[in-house]
């Protein structure tokens, strides 16, 4: 029962909301299960290996939204310790970006325009990692923007 919920879960249509593991979770806040291979593992990590593939060695599977129990794959993406904490210091409650005058200036306003068309009206065409590569930024900074978490009021 436990195992086709878990199946179901990770057979996501494209969802922009995030979606939080309601099960287990250790004392970093990730989700946990027990897989069918026998071994525990976090839940974001394994949305992201059944989603979108294999974690290189030494990586870390992070959360463009900033919540440690979300598995939507679509939020996650892969990176290193620096950028973990990169994260967290972003996401704490009193970051508030706006504008270029923020970390994200190496992205002007009509960037962020084109990152936003590409992606709503476009039709995804591209991926957030093509987007990121296109862009010379991260692709958690492609995930923010289109999904408004920063350059709020700038639309394509
Ligand atoms: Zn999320």
């Amino acid at each position: 029962m436990r195992k086709r919920k878990w199946l179901e879960l990770l057979n996501l249509p494209k969802m922009l909301d995030c979606l939080l593991w309601q099960g287990a979770r250790d004392s970093s806040g990730h989700g946990v299960v027990l897989y069918t291979d026998g071994k525990y593992w976090s839940t974001h990590r394994l949305s992201f290996r059944l989603n979108i593939g294999e974690i290189p060695k030494d990586t870390l599977v992070l959360h463009a939204c900033g919540k440690a129990n979300c598995i939507n794959p679509a939020h996650l993406y892969l990176g290193d310790h620096i950028q973990n904490n990169q994260d967290r210091q972003r996401h704490r409650g009193t970051y508030q970006a706006s504008g270029e005058a923020t970390s994200y200036s190496i992205l002007k306003e009509s960037d962020v325009k084109a990152i936003r068309l590409w992606w709503h009206q476009i039709g995804c065409v591209l991926t957030m990692k093509q987007l990121a590569d296109q862009f010379g930024v991260s692709k958690g900074c492609i995930s923010e923007i289109v999904y408004n978490k920063t350059w709020k009021g700038i639309n394509p």
